[in-house]
């Protein structure tokens, strides 16, 4: 072990530093794990302090936080919002996985039906993107 002071190599089991007398001092894990960004959020109710409210994550512009609920310990906040995550799947992965499968070569009319569209023009116009490189290659087309 290296002493957090001095940097000299003194055994593992000491508290304090042989040379500079620093006390060793092993940091404690934290109790909490931090979530991922985009994962909603978990705070105190301002006027009511042992309440935990959950929130649902807020669209890309930072507007519309989902109220979830409010719970009385902060576990119980945060199943809420793992459930929640689980509830629904975000378009936005829909999106990303329509483009993919669209890129890969699945065929757009079974892709309608694995995602679960009504309409074949919503999985066609609105999930379906090209991808840039895609878009790139076609307009140097023009260069030739
Ligand atoms: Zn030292």
């Amino acid at each position: 072990m290296l002493c957090m002071k001095c940097k000299k190599e003194i055994p593992d089991d000491f508290l304090y530093c042989n040379f500079c007398g620093k006390k060793q001092i092993i940091k404690p894990k934290p109790k909490y794990h931090k979530r991922e960004h985009g994962t909603g959020t978990i705070h105190r109710d301002k006027r009511y302090k042992r309440l935990w409210v959950a929130l649902a994550p807020a669209s890309k512009y930072g507007k519309g936080r989902q109220y979830i609920g409010c719970y009385a310990t902060r576990n119980e906040a945060r199943q809420a919002l793992d459930d929640f995550a689980r509830s629904g799947k975000p378009d936005l992965y829909n999106a990303t996985f329509a483009s993919l499968s669209a890129a890969a070569g699945v065929q757009p009319e079974n892709l309608q039906k694995i995602i679960g569209h009504a309409s074949f023009s919503t999985t066609a116009e609105v999930y379906i993107h090209q991808d840039v490189a895609t878009l790139i290659d076609e307009m140097r087309k023009i260069n030739k």
